[in-house]
């Protein structure tokens, strides 16, 4: 359930060391290295599912989401709102090929993204 080339999992793992926002047994959250936001964090799984079509258990979808509430608890952000956004494959513009949950807040929002 870890791929040892995988950054986030490398992450997940603690080979590289991040400074969690948020995390339990299942789920790491974390500041993103290039925020596009005041506030940008990514919620990860700490198994490895390459992107959001090999998750087969929808119950792991759900307590990704719930560790989000969590999450965006914690930064203070829940009650003014935020962005989740998960890329898919190449046109959803996936670049690290480990399923996460970008968490985007702290200003408003444009619609479409890009
Ligand atoms: P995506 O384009 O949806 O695959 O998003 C990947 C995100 O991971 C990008 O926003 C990157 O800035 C972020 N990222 C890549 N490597 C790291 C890292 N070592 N620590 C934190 N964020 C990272
Ligand atoms: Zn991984």
């Amino acid at each position: 359930m870890t791929d040892p080339q995988c950054v986030f999992c490398q992450i997940a793992t603690g080979q590289i060391p991040v400074d969690p926002v948020f995390q339990n047994e299942e789920f790491l959250a974390f500041r993103d290295i290039n925020p596009q936001a005041p506030v940008h964090v990514l919620v990860i799984p700490k198994a490895h599912y390459p992107t959001l079509m090999e998750v087969n258990d929808p119950q792991v979808l759900g307590r990704a989401l719930r560790v989000v509430q969590e999450t965006v608890t914690l930064l203070g952000i829940d009650r003014e709102g935020f962005r989740t956004v998960i890329n898919c494959r190449a046109n959803g513009g996936q670049t690290v090929f480990h399923l996460h949950i970008h968490v985007l807040g702290g200003r408003h929002m444009q619609w479409p993204p890009g």
